[in-house]
C-alpha cells in the first residue's frame, strides 16, 4: 500500500516527462529528406509555376490533398457530395474586348480616351445624344429634365464625388452618365484609379450591386467634341448655370454618339486545401496552420518553380499535419482542433485567405490562432554568416500570451535567432500586411507570421529547389510544429489582450 502511495508522483512525474518528450518524438518525424521530397514535387517543372486557376496549381491541390487524406487528416468542408478537403470558389477575369464610343466616325477607345466605370457588358450597341446637365447639382437636375435620358456632366473632385454625382444622376431618372473631370491631367490620374474594370486581372467576381452606379469618365477634350462647340463656351455655360442662368447650357446641343461596352468574362474556380485533426477535450477551439501552395506560374517559356516561395511552407505545412495526425493516432492528439490549410490566389492579392475568412468553415471566433508560412527555406543577404535564424511577424500585434509562448518555445525546442526586424510598426516593408495571416488578423484572430526574408530569386525563374537549405527548413518547421503543438495542448486559450490601432 505505501510503496504503491509513494510511487504515485513519481509515476506523475514521469508522465509529465513523457509527455514533455512525446512532442519531440513528433517533431523529429519531420525531416529534411520528408520536406524535400514534397517540395520536388510542388516545386517541379511538372507544376508549371502553380498559376492560380491553371493546371499546376489543381496538380499541387491534388497532391496536398492526397496527402492529407492518406495521413488521416479529415475533410471539414461541407458540399453537396459530403465533406471535402477543397473550399472551392470562383475567381474572374474581364478583358474589355468590345468597348467604345463613337462620335460622327470617330472612334474612342477604352481605357485610353475614356474609361467605364461599371463590369457589365451591353446587350447591344446604343445610340444617343446626351444631354449636358452642368456639374450635376440638385438646382442643375431641378432645371434640366434628365429622366429616361443620357446625361454629360463636369466633375472637378475625385473617384468619390464621381461615385456620387453619378449616382445623384441617376436618382433623377438619368440612364447612362459621361462624366468630365475639369483638366487633361486629372482625366489622367482616373485612368490610374479604374484599371480593375477590365484589366485582366484575376479577381473575385464583382456583384453588380456592390458597384456604387457603372459610369463613363471621358477626357475634357472628348467632352468638348461631344458637346460639338468649345471649351471656353462649355466654361461660361457652367458659370452661368451656378447662378441659376441655363439659357447657354441649354443652348449647348451633344451630337449623336454610339457606344458599346462589352467584357469577355473568364471564370477560373481555385481552391484552397483544408484538412483537421480534431481536437478532445478542447476540441471547440481551433488552431489553423497556413501557407500558400499558388505562385506566379510561367514568364513565356521559363518556369518560376516558386521552391521558397511558398513551396517551403506547403512541404512544412504537409510534414507537419501528418506529425499531428501520427500523434493523434497513437493517442497523443492534440487538445484543441488544428486545422492545416494551404491556400490559393495569394500571388493575386492574398485572395484564398480573403475568401476563407469570409466563408470560415468554422466560426473565427473560435480560431484562436493562425500560424502562416510565407517563405522559410532559404537565407538572407542580413543572415548570410548567421544562417541559424527566422523572421517573426505579428506575434505581439494582438497577443501578449502569444508572444511570449513563442518565444519559451523556441528557447526550449530550437534555440533560433528570432529576429523581429519586419515586426516593426513602421517597416517599410510592411510584411505584416502581405501574407494570409493578415486576413485572421484582421478579423482580430492573433497570428504569427514565419519569413526567410527576401532574396535575388524571390518571383524568378531561379527560386528552384536546390537553392533551399533542408536542415534549416527542417528546424524551422519544427519550431513552428512545437509552437502549434503548445497552443493546441496548453491549459489557457490564447486570447486578444493587445488593443489595436486601427492601421492601414
Ligand atoms: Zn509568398
Amino acid at each position: 500500500m505505501k510503496k504503491i502511495l509513494l510511487s504515485f508522483p513519481l509515476m506523475f512525474i514521469v508522465s509529465l516527462v513523457y509527455a514533455q518528450d512525446v512532442s519531440v518524438n513528433y517533431a523529429n518525424s519531420i525531416t529534411s529528406d520528408d520536406l524535400k521530397s514534397h517540395l520536388e514535387i510542388l516545386a517541379s517543372d511538372a507544376l508549371e509555376g502553380r498559376e492560380t486557376g491553371e493546371r499546376g496549381q489543381k496538380m499541387a491541390a491534388a497532391y496536398i490533398k492526397h496527402q492529407f487524406r492518406t495521413d488521416g487528416l479529415e475533410p471539414l468542408v461541407a458540399t453537396e457530395c459530403g465533406a471535402s478537403y477543397l473550399q472551392t470558389f470562383d475567381l474572374v477575369t474581364m478583358n474589355m474586348a468590345n468597348s467604345w464610343i463613337k462620335v460622327d466616325e470617330k472612334s474612342y477607345t477604352n481605357f485610353k480616351d475614356f474609361i467605364y466605370a461599371g463590369t457589365n457588358s451591353f446587350k447591344a450597341p446604343q445610340k444617343s445624344k446626351l444631354v449636358f446637365v452642368g456639374e450635376g447639382s440638385a438646382a442643375d437636375f431641378n432645371a434640366i429634365p434628365i429622366k429616361g435620358k443620357n446625361v454629360l456632366l463636369y466633375c472637378d473632385g475625385d473617384q468619390a464625388d464621381r461615385d456620387k454625382v453619378a449616382k445623384a444622376a441617376k436618382n433623377a431618372g438619368a440612364i447612362h452618365v459621361f462624366i468630365v473631370p475639369d483638366t487633361e491631367a486629372k482625366f489622367k490620374e482616373a485612368l490610374g484609379k479604374y484599371k480593375l474594370y477590365g484589366s485582366g486581372r484575376l479577381r473575385f467576381p464583382i456583384k453588380e450591386e456592390e458597384l456604387s452606379s457603372p459610369y463613363f469618365v471621358i477626357s475634357p477634350t472628348m467632352g468638348v467634341e461631344i458637346l460639338n462647340t468649345k471649351e471656353d463656351k462649355v466654361q461660361s455655360a457652367l458659370e452661368k448655370s451656378k447662378h441659376g442662368k441655363y439659357a447657354s447650357l441649354i443652348k449647348i446641343k451633344s451630337q449623336e454618339i454610339t457606344f458599346n461596352i462589352h467584357y469577355d468574362v473568364n471564370h477560373i474556380p481555385t481552391e484552397n486545401v483544408l484538412g483537421i485533426i480534431p481536437g478532445t477535450d478542447k476540441k471547440d477551439e481551433y488552431i489553423i496552420v497556413t501557407a500558400h501552395y499558388d505562385h506566379i506560374g510561367k514568364d513565356g517559356d521559363e518556369i518560376n518553380n516558386g521552391a521558397d516561395d511558398d513551396g517551403s511552407g506547403t512541404s512544412a505545412v504537409l510534414e507537419m499535419a501528418q506529425a499531428f495526425a501520427h500523434a493523434k493516432a497513437d493517442g497523443h492528439g492534440p487538445r484543441r482542433s488544428v486545422i492545416f490549410m494551404t491556400v490559393s490566389g495569394e500571388e493575386k492579392g492574398l485572395l484564398g485567405s480573403n475568401y476563407y475568412v469570409t466563408h470560415p468553415v468554422i466560426p473565427l471566433e473560435s480560431t484562436i490562432t493562425n500560424l502562416n508560412i510565407d517563405m522559410i527555406g532559404r537565407i538572407d543577404p542580413a543572415h548570410e554568416s548567421n544562417p541559424n535564424y527566422v523572421y517573426l511577424i505579428g506575434s505581439d500585434k494582438l497577443s501578449t500570451t502569444l508572444h511570449k509562448v513563442s518565444k519559451q518555445i523556441n528557447a526550449k525546442y530550437s534555440g533560433l535567432e528570432l529576429d523581429y526586424t519586419y515586426n516593426a510598426d513602421n517597416d517599410p516593408n510592411r510584411f505584416y500586411y502581405r501574407s494570409d495571416h493578415y486576413n485572421f488578423a484582421k478579423n482580430n484572430i492573433p497570428v504569427i507570421f514565419y519569413f526567410n526574408g527576401t532574396h535575388a530569386d524571390y518571383h524568378k525563374p531561379t527560386d528552384t529547389v536546390e537553392k533551399i537549405d533542408f536542415e534549416l527548413l527542417e528546424k524551422r518547421t519544427r519550431l513552428i510544429f512545437h509552437t502549434a503543438w503548445e497552443i493546441a495542448n496548453r491549459e489557457g486559450r490564447i486570447t486578444v489582450d493587445v488593443i489595436q490601432e486601427k492601421s492601414n
